[in-house]
């Protein structure tokens, strides 16, 4: 890529008679004649706008060949007796002819200008910059819900009173009874059936296996040819050229800027196909049948309860065929004050630890602020 290089000449004011835009190539001010010096910023030269996208300059090269000298001839000195600015490479002071000393201050050329700095390569795939985004917001969600968990979790501790205790016991009557139910043929093989004895020992057994018939007992997938399957993706391509530039102040004066043309990138969609194997549901057959079997089922149900502190059983008599199931459910009820009047419900397991707690007795609790209640210490723990 040909690259153009143009110089652009800078403009100065003069700090003793205010005139303003001097051209660089005037050492002394064309109004009052005052030499061009290092103070009062009359060094520090202005090359008007540049163009934001490209960096170039706006102003128009020079081509004369005095000012192509000019700016070819370095960085500017200062004179040490009358502070003139000279030429970078003249010995002599223009003004006063004193000789250029090993000390006196000269303009530093200065590094390539940040402005019109080409942008960033284009990533070779647009998603690489939304991927990096998602990770922000992941990290952010993280960080909010790490800050949630941590204030939801502090705790603080109040004192309960146990204002009820209550017990709910159920016993279940069963009868061994005789069924018919559906099974797959291949699971079934006629056993012989045995009665319980004190509700135990039953074999259910598989008698009259009868009524076979072909039923759908599940699906398999099958091979049925090839698809294509399409996605819609981006990518990077280039489209054209861009111009940017790069500008260097030379220290006298002018400045080199230095522009060529950059490939330019454009986000261009694109089918990203793939060749894939279809499938398709069929329906896969067996034999069903009828068959006779015995199974456990409630006849009878009795419930008792209480807020005493005496759990009692149902009264339930069972049969030569049956068997009694028994359940037990116990709760304790603690009242706290927690910005308003709350209850926390407990249930011991057991009927020993339901017994351990007693109507009116305090209970210390820890409360976190997502309003979770632990019992502190005593009953619950055993
Ligand atoms: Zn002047
Ligand atoms: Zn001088």
């Amino acid at each position: 890529m040909a690259k153009r290089t143009r110089i652009i000449e800078g403009t100065w004011n003069c700090t003793s008679c205010d005139t303003r835009a001097i051209l660089a190539r005037h050492r002394s001010c064309p109004h009052c004649n005052n030499p061009r010096e290092e103070t009062g910023k009359e060094s520090e030269f202005d090359f008007g706008e540049v163009d934001a996208v490209s960096g170039k300059s706006l102003r128009e090269g020079v081509t004369d060949a005095k000012a192509l000298s000019a700016a070819a001839a370095g960085a500017d000195w200062f004179c040490d007796y009358c502070g003139a600015s000279n030429r970078g490479d003249t010995p002599i002071c223009r003004n006063c002819r004193a000789k250029r000393s090993a000390t006196s201050r000269a303009l530093a050329e200065e590094p390539d200008e940040p402005i019109g700095a080409p942008h960033p390569p284009p990533a070779p795939f647009a998603a690489r910059g939304s991927g990096r985004k998602w990770l922000y917001v992941g990290l952010g969600l993280l960080a909010c819900f790490g800050t949630c968990m941590y204030w939801g979790s502090r705790t603080h501790g109040v004192t309960g009173q146990v204002t009820t205790t209550e017990w709910t016991r159920t016993v279940h009557r069963e009868t061994f009874q005789r069924v018919t139910r559906e099974g797959w043929r291949n699971e079934l093989s006629s056993t012989l059936p045995r009665m319980p004895v004190n509700g135990m020992g039953e074999v259910a057994g598989v008698e009259n296996i009868r009524n076979c018939f072909p039923r759908q007992r599940g699906t398999r997938q099958v091979a049925d040819g090839t698809e294509r399957v399409c996605k819609t993706k981006t990518r990077q391509v280039k489209c054209g050229t861009t111009e940017k530039c790069k500008r260097k102040k030379m220290g006298n004066g002018y400045m080199k800027e230095v522009c060529e043309d950059v490939p330019k990138y454009c986000s261009k969609r694109y089918e990203d196909c793939d060749t894939r194997t279809r499938y398709r549901s069929e329906p896969v057959f067996d034999l069903s049948c009828t068959y006779d079997t015995y199974a456990w089922k409630e006849v009878d149900r009795r419930v008792e309860s209480g807020r005493d502190s005496a759990p009692r059983w149902p009264e339930l008599r069972p049969g030569s065929l049956d068997r009694l199931l028994r359940e037990e459910k116990y709760a304790v009820r603690i009242d706290y004050e927690d910005s308003g009047a709350k209850e926390h419900v407990y249930e011991p397991k057991s009927e020993s630890e339901f017994l351990s707690w007693k109507r009116g007795q305090s209970v210390p609790l820890q409360v976190n602020n997502f309003g979770s209640v632990n019992i502190l210490a005593g009953n619950a723990v055993r």
